[in-house]
C-alpha cells in the first residue's frame, strides 16, 4: 500500500498528467516454481507489454535487468514484468531446469509450438503461460545472454535483438539496436537483428498465439562486466518504451534501487574489479537483511547512478584500472556521492583507490600507501605494492575498530593479497583517518618490505564531506567467518 502510494505521489508530479499504480503477486503461489511478478498500472490508455527475465539460469542480466525496469516511472499503458521466471535454474546458475525429466528441461522450448496439438511442456512453462496469456499483451520482451558476440562467433545469438517480423517489432529493433551501438566502442561487439526465436520459445509463442509483437533481447556474457550487460538490456527497453510513448522523453535508461528496509548498495563490477569479488561482496550482504545490492559500472557511476545509493563498494582487483576505467568525471562523481553522505567501502583494490598518494586516487584521507619503485639486486627497479600471491595474515581491531565491527578479542586470520600498506606519517603530520585494526604479521617479497607491514593500518576509516568510507587492506569477505564483521562496516559507512 505505502508503495503505491509513493509510486502515485511520484508519477503525478513528475508529469502531470497520469497516475501509476504499481501492485505485485506471485505465480505458482507455494510451489518449487514460485516466482514474483510486478505490474505498473497507468491511468493512460497505452500498450500493454510482459517484460521477462531469468527463463535460463545462467544469464542473470536478463532478472537484474528487469528489476531495475519495474522501477522506472510509467505514463502511459500497462508493464507487467516476471524478472525472475525460472527461480529454481537461477538458484543453481544453469541454464537448464534441475531435477526434471529430458525433453521438458530447457525451459525456452517448452512453450506451445504453432501447428502442434500439444500446449506447453512441464509445470513451470505452463504457470507461465497460463499467466502471460491472460494479459493480453501487445508486446512480450523476454531478456537473454549468449555467449559470444554474434558478429564474431556466429554460433551464438549473443548480442543480438531477434524478433518475430512484424511490422511492430521491424519498426523498432533498428531504433533499438543503434542505441545500444552507439554506446559501443568495438564494432564487432555491435548488436545485430535476427529472427526468428526458436520454436517452443516463449516469444515465439506469444507472437503465434497471443498475436503479440515479441522480441528475445540478447546480450554477451563473454568478458563483459553484469554492470554492462543490465545497462545494454535496459538501454534496448528503455528505447522500445520511449518509441511507445510509455517513459517520458529525455529520461534515460537509469538504476533507480526501490526503498529499502537497509542500505542500497551499489558494487562497482567494472574493469579493475576483479571477478571473485563482487560475488563475494554480495555474500557479505546477505548479512545486512533488507539491503539491496546492484552492480554498477563506470558508465552508470558517471550519469550520476550512486546519488540514488546508500553505498558505494570497490572490490578487489586493480586500483589504477579502476580509476582509469571511472575516469575523471567517474572518481569526481564518487567523491561528490560521499561528500553529500553516501558511504564508501574499498577493499584491496579499493583501498589504493581511497588513498591520497597517485594521481588518480580519490584522496579522501591523508592514508599514503608504500608501493614505490626500489632497485632491488640483481632484478632491477620493482614496486613494493607486490608482495606475493595470497596468504593469511593477522590483524587485531582497535578499540575505535571495536566499536564499528563488534568486540572481536584477539588477534583475527585474514586473507591478504598485495593490499595498500600504510607507511609511517612524515613527522610534521598527523593522520587525518582512524586506525581500525593493525597488521599483526606480514608477508614480504622483495628485502626492503621486510618489517613494513606488522603493527600498520590494516583497516582505516575517515569522513570525507557527509559520507564515510572504510578502507580495508586484506581480504575479510574471502573468509565465511568474518562476513558478518565485515557487514557491521559496511552498515556503518552507509547513508543512514
Ligand atoms: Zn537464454
Amino acid at each position: 500500500m505505502r508503495r503505491a502510494f509513493i509510486a502515485i505521489l511520484c508519477s503525478l508530479t513528475t508529469c502531470g498528467i497520469s497516475a501509476e499504480l504499481r501492485s505485485s503477486g506471485l505465480i505458482a503461489t507455494g510451489s518449487r516454481w514460485e516466482t514474483p511478478y510486478q505490474v505498473i498500472e497507468t491511468s493512460e490508455p497505452g500498450p500493454t507489454i510482459v517484460l521477462t527475465g531469468g527463463v535460463h539460469g545462467d544469464e542473470p542480466a536478463g532478472a537484474r535487468a528487469a528489476e531495475q525496469i519495474c522501477e522506472w516511472p510509467l505514463i502511459r499503458g500497462r508493464l507487467i514484468v516476471i524478472p525472475r521466471a525460472n527461480v529454481p535454474a537461477l538458484k543453481a546458475g544453469k541454464r537448464l531446469i534441475p531435477g526434471v525429466k529430458t525433453g521438458e528441461r530447457d525451459l525456452n522450448r517448452n512453450f506451445p509450438r504453432a501447428g502442434s496439438e500439444g500446449g506447453t511442456r512441464g509445470a513451470l512453462a505452463a504457470h507461465l503461460w497460463d499467466f502471460v496469456a491472460a494479459q493480453h499483451p501487445d508486446w512480450l520482451i523476454d531478456l537473454h545472454e549468449g555467449y559470444d558476440f554474434h558478429r564474431l562467433q556466429p554460433g551464438s545469438v549473443g548480442s543480438s535483438i531477434i524478433d518475430c517480423n512484424s511490422d511492430a517489432t521491424d519498426a523498432a529493433a533498428p531504433v533499438m539496436l543503434s542505441t545500444v551501438n552507439a554506446t559501443i566502442a568495438d564494432p564487432q561487439r555491435w548488436f545485430v537483428n535476427l529472427s526468428l526465436p526458436v520454436e517452443g520459445s516463449l516469444a515465439r509463442a506469444a507472437a503465434e498465439q497471443l498475436g503479440a509483437s515479441a522480441m528475445i533481447v540478447e546480450t554477451t556474457s563473454r568478458d563483459q562486466p553484469l554492470s554492462l550487460r543490465t545497462r545494454q538490456h535496459r538501454i534496448m527497453v528503455h528505447q522500445l518504451l520511449l518509441r511507445l510513448g510509455m517513459v517520458s522523453q529525455g529520461s534515460e535508461a537509469a538504476i533507480i534501487p526501490p526503498p529499502s528496509p537497509g542500505p542500497r548498495v551499489a558494487i562497482f563490477d567494472d574493469k579493475g574489479a576483479g571477478g571473485g569479488g563482487p560475488p563475494l561482496m554480495e555474500a557479505t550482504l546477505r548479512e545486512l537483511p533488507g539491503s539491496i545490492a546492484w552492480r554498477v559500472g563506470a558508465e552508470d557511476v558517471r550519469q550520476g547512478a550512486l546519488e540514488r545509493f546508500d553505498l558505494a563498494i570497490f572490490p578487489g582487483g586493480s586500483g589504477s584500472s579502476q580509476a582509469k576505467a571511472l575516469g575523471e568525471r567517474g572518481r569526481h562523481a564518487v567523491r561528490r556521492f560521499v561528500e553529500q553522505g553516501g558511504g564508501y567501502v574499498g577493499i584491496c583494490a579499493g583501498a589504493y583507490l581511497s588513498a591520497s598518494n597517485y594521481d588518480w586516487s580519490l584522496a579522501f584521507s591523508n592514508q599514503r600507501t608504500f608501493a614505490d619503485m626500489r632497485e632491488i639486486p640483481g632484478k632491477g627497479m620493482k614496486s613494493m605494492w607486490y608482495r606475493g600471491p595470497s596468504s593469511l595474515v593477522t590483524m587485531e581491531l582497535s578499540d575505535a575498530g571495536k566499536q564499528i565491527f563488534g568486540d572481536h578479542p584477539g588477534e583475527i586470520q585474514v586473507r591478504y593479497h598485495n593490499g595498500p600498506i600504510v607507511p609511517p606519517m612524515l613527522p610534521n603530520e598527523s593522520p587525518t583517518y582512524e586506525v581500525l585494526a593493525w597488521f599483526r604479521s606480514e608477508v614480504s617479497h622483495y628485502e626492503p618490505q621486510e618489517g613494513t607491514m606488522t603493527d600498520t593500518p590494516a583497516m582505516i576509516s575517515t569522513r570525507h564531506g557527509k559520507g564515510r568510507v572504510l578502507a580495508i587492506s586484506p581480504h575479510p569477505e574471502a573468509s565465511k567467518a568474518l562476513r558478518p564483521m565485515l557487514a557491521k562496516g559496511m552498515a556503518w559507512a552507509a547513508r543512514n
